[in-house]
């Protein structure tokens, strides 16, 4: 049986230090070798001149520097561009690139598809096959970084900000994106600060309070609904923790740092969760949380049976917060023309979970009432 070789491109600082270790090393050569893949972006380690040929030799034997494959790219007119990327299994993942004026967000899948099927996510619909490894989350930004190169046309900072709200839920990849989100923030690799890397959960409390023990970057919540009864059916896993636990870990996620708050994500569902009154219900809910919110118009996909709100309704529901003193912005929609916008990533996920089929075997019933329910 032959054995994997070590994917280096994973390792972040700690583990890189151990890995020079075992082969009798110096920890300097871990700052070398981040440099180098990320920096640099080598993926040879025969081009890793300033390493000896023997050490060379040395790590060859048990390891290499293998970044994903680029299946599909493309790029929308507002500028936004989306990566398909093939993992070595055969699965798609997606990855994409929002250019503003001042800055540009890279957003990060954690996983193959996902569990937690939320009713109004496209994700969630392709069903889930596997967790991502730390090189293949940090690979996503390894591929985007070389292509947005100065040698590309960009200038050399083209990527400010990371937000881990590609596909999946980070927080149920726990290791391998704290592992990820580390090389991310190293200043030997993207040198990003703590406030410009934000992982987005859809509230996985006991995971929330472990984040907060091993990482200070950005956290932003996928609230969506101000009462259990209708966040119970937009983000299921609400029913296992419900609003009264994730406000509270929410209330005190920041209490140590005075002017940092959780991002609550509120997708904008015409008829659904846009009402004043559930404008009223999340100002009760959020009136002692450092919080600021963002409101998310819902981006439509194909069989979804919500329908994006209006401006008009947007406006009035954001006005409603910032009156009551919540700081509340509306997120504009990019890449929707690539369906590179929030939500709308489904890559090619070979469906464990079966959910798809059991999803199109319902459609199928709806469809012909003369079917029982299997
Ligand atoms: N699982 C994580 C991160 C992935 S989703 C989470 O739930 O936070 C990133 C954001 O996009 C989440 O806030 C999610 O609720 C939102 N989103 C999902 N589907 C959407 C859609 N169709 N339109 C707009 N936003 C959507």
């Amino acid at each position: 049986m032959t054995v994997a070789k070590i994917n280096l491109l994973g390792l972040d600082y700690q583990a890189m230090q151990d890995f020079f270790k075992t082969l009798g090393e110096k920890s300097y050569r871990a700052e070398q070798m981040l440099k180098a893949i990320h920096f640099h972006g080598v993926r040879d380690i025969e081009k890793l001149t300033t390493f000896s040929k023997p050490l060379r030799e040395k790590m060859a034997a048990i390891a290499d520097i293998r970044p994903p494959d680029v299946a599909f790219e493309s790029t929308a007119p507002d500028g936004t561009h989306k990566w398909v990327i093939r993992l070595s299994d055969g699965n798609c993942i997606e990855t994409v690139f929002i250019p503003e004026t001042k800055r540009g967000t890279l957003c990060v899948s954690s996983q193959v598809g996902c569990v937690l099927n939320c009713d109004f996510c496209s994700t969630g619909k392709q069903g889930f096959s596997r967790n991502l490894d730390a090189a293949e989350i940090i690979g996503q930004v390894w591929v985007a970084a070389r292509a947005l190169s100065r040698e590309n046309g960009y200038h050399d900072h083209a990527i400010t900000n990371i937000v881990m709200m590609g596909m999946g839920e980070p927080l149920l990849n726990f290791d391998n994106v704290i592992s990820s989100m580390n090389i991310m923030l190293d200043d030997f690799c993207y040198g990003l600060s703590k406030r410009r890397v934000t992982l987005s959960t859809a509230g996985v409390v006991p995971k929330m309070l472990e984040l907060r023990e091993k990482s200070d970057v950005a956290l932003a919540v996928s609230l969506h609904a101000p009462n259990d009864e209708l966040r119970d059916i937009l983000v299921p896993i609400n029913k296992k923790y419900p609003l009264k636990e994730l406000m509270r870990v929410c209330r005190d996620y920041f209490k140590d740092e005075k002017r940092r708050y959780v991002t609550m994500e509120y997708v904008m569902l015409a008829g659904v969760n846009d009402q004043p009154i559930h404008a009223k219900q999340l100002i009760a809910l959020l009136r002692d949380i450092p919080a600021k919110v963002n409101l998310i118009p819902f981006n439509p996909f194909p069989e979804t049976i919500y329908k994006r709100s209006d401006m008009d309704t947007i406006d009035r529901f954001r006005l409603t917060l910032m009156d009551a003193g919540i700081n509340c912005l509306t997120r504009k929609t990019r890449g929707e023309e690539i369906d590179a916008a929030c939500g709308q990533l489904v890559g090619e996920v070979q469906d464990r979970t079966q959910r798809v089929a059991r999803l199109a075997k319902k459609n199928q019933r709806r469809a012909d009432p003369r079917q029982k329910e299997a």
